[in-house]
């Protein structure tokens, strides 16, 4: 897999989740991109519920267009959303149950049949794709494993952590890893209301260059890592080693298959041989650690916490 932190370009802070008037949100199009400009995003997907929002690219920021998407429920009210990044069109039937469909608000709600048909319309159209808030919808693993031309799943969405605490989908992501599964890892802020909830998470993009059609590739390929705070600066890896720099950090944990996996933590005795802190700031927290796992892992991935608790995720490295 390849490693964004060693790859040549930029950083783009993305908003990959957001909503305005033009479905369930607060704002006029055009101040919703002014209020991400406010917040220092670089780019700004506009994913409003099956519409497509069309607003020009800024001096400053790179606008995507987008949609949030469904597929049929899993039962009664389960509904299954999916966001398309980069896309051209939606399509007038994109054939789910009909009995489903119906007017919400100022948009038309339909469905695809299924995750794999919402993905490969999204992919046909050079667009990419990611299951939304999996564990706030309360989706099933096997819905995830059967989903195909899907590049990831929405890790954690601020919003619906601040609403009741399943915003956090790191449970399942690993269920999917494990299961060879390569999806990539999104972070949201699934906005609607300024003041309210623009800016609690984010996916940063290293892009080759400050272009949509840079930035659509880095994201199909992964060149990503997802943030509700701390900032990832580097990450080495050298056979089975990693290590890692990073903003201040009360831990750093290398995440793996169950019963494997390394954690260092800022305030704690921690196992010398496998994993080591290497570089701390004036408070003790962590700068820089080392993880030397003494066998081949089937995948690895970094979380890292910073004294407030908000983490960053890389994807599997
Ligand atoms: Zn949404």
């Amino acid at each position: 897999m390849s490693n964004p932190f060693s790859a040549d370009g930029v950083w783009l802070k993305s908003a990959l989740h957001t909503h305005t008037k033009r479905s369930d949100g607060d704002l006029d199009p055009d101040a919703h991109v002014r209020h991400h400009e406010w917040m220092g995003f670089d780019v700004c997907a506009i994913t409003d519920h099956w519409t497509l929002t069309r607003e020009p690219s800024t001096e400053r920021m790179l606008v995507i267009q987008g949609a949030e998407l469904a597929a049929d429920p899993l039962g009664p009210g389960r509904y299954t959303e999916i966001l398309a990044i980069g896309i051209e069109d939606i399509p007038e039937d994109p054939g789910g149950d009909r009995s489903e469909w119906r007017p919400i608000d100022n948009y038309y709600f339909k469905t695809f049949p299924d995750l794999t048909a919402a993905g490969a319309n999204i992919a046909a159209q050079g667009g990419v794709s990611f299951v939304a808030h999996p564990y706030w919808s309360g989706l099933p693993l096997e819905v995830l494993l059967a989903a195909e031309h899907i590049e990831g799943i929405e890790l954690f969405n601020s919003s619906a952590e601040r609403e009741n605490g399943r915003g956090d989908s790191s449970y399942m992501w690993d269920l999917t890893l494990e299961a060879g599964k390569g999806f990539f890892g999104f972070a949201t802020d699934d906005c609607h209301y300024p003041g309210f909830d623009i800016g609690g998470a984010w996916t940063m993009v290293r892009a080759a260059e400050r272009t949509e059609a840079a930035f659509m590739d880095a994201l199909r390929s992964g060149m990503t890592y997802a943030s509700a705070g701390p900032e990832i600066l580097g990450v080495q890896m050298d056979g089975a080693a990693v290590e890692v720099r990073c903003s201040p950090a009360r831990s750093v944990v290398l995440m793996s298959r169950y019963e494997t996996g390394w954690a260092v933590r800022a305030d704690h005795r921690n196992r010398e041989e496998d994993a080591q802190i290497l570089e701390r700031d004036g408070a003790g927290l962590i700068l820089r650690a080392r993880f030397t796992p003494p066998m081949e892992l089937a995948y690895r991935r970094l979380v890292i916490e910073d004294a407030t608790g908000n983490k960053a995720w890389t994807n599997a490295l």
